[in-house]
């Protein structure tokens, strides 16, 4: 493991910084170095990492950076590295990029042949599924699912012939839909729900879809949610010891 030498942060260089999911204290180290140390915090939301800098007592100029001014400031950006900037890019929480914006600066960056910095930590995807008990060595990170219902079954069926353990990202509002979808499509296969990630109520629930469904007539579930399926040729996986029940555990 290298030891924390702290060399200067270097001119005309594109820094992802990775943002707590929930819990602050998952910034790490190096992520508030960055940016304490930019020129300039690219920030989806300027109004909630304008807050989050408070937190640490950060103060440093932010522009607004999100999906729908994306290709406008990511001309600045790059006109702004290309003088020698250093330019810390944000999200609204976790890893910029995925399932958020970034995609477009970094390549953009890569192709000026300018430098391009992960300031690595936390991260929704990564969180869920090491936790989650179903196999982490081949996984498809899917993320959102399309809102039209054709759309989403399309793709979900479509994801039938992937291997290895499928994950998305799913709001609140659609969670019962999809475990609908689930039941229909992958009824036989192992779910597992990660909920409220580094948060007061983090909880993992496990089971078939057609368990995870009844459970939303029994309690409301509401916060964030990661769900993973197990890949058809998962097996023998961990249930909690509750083998036809859904499995909750709680931290
Ligand atoms: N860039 C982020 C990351 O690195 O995970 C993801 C941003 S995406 C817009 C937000 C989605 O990530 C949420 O709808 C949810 O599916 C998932 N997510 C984010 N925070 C979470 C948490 N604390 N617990 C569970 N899921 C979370």
């Amino acid at each position: 493991m290298e030891t924390a030498t702290l060399p200067p942060l270097l001119p005309g260089t594109l820094y992802l910084v990775a943002t707590p999911i929930g819990n602050l204290e998952d910034i790490t180290l190096r992520a508030l170095r960055v940016l304490r140390e930019c020129d300039v915090v690219a920030a989806e939301d300027t109004r909630r990492s304008g807050q989050l800098l408070k937190h640490f007592g950060i103060s440093r100029p932010l522009l607004s950076y999100f999906q729908f001014n994306e290709a406008r400031r990511s001309e600045e950006i790059i006109e702004r590295l290309r003088h020698g900037a250093k330019v810390a890019l944000v999200t609204d929480a976790g890893s910029p990029g995925i399932s958020d914006p970034g995609e477009r600066v970094v390549k953009a960056a890569i192709a000026a042949g300018l430098r391009v910095e992960s300031v690595v930590g936390p991260c929704a995807l990564v969180g869920a599924l090491t936790a989650s008990g179903l196999p982490t060595d081949e996984f498809h990170f899917v993320g959102f699912l399309p809102h039209k219902s054709g759309q989403r079954r399309n793709r979900l069926t479509a994801l039938q012939a992937v291997p290895g353990t499928l994950v998305f990202y799913e709001s609140p509002y659609r969670i019962e839909k999809l475990l609908g979808e689930l039941a229909e499509i992958y009824p036989a296969r192992e779910v597992v729900l990660a909920r409220e990630l580094t948060k007061k109520f983090e909880e993992f629930l496990r089971g078939k879809p057609a368990e995870l469904l009844a459970l939303t007539a029994q309690r409301s579930l509401k916060g964030e949610f990661v769900v993973m399926v197990a890949g058809a040729e998962a097996a023998d996986l961990p249930r909690g010891g509750m083998p036809a029940a859904v499995a909750a555990s709680g931290v």
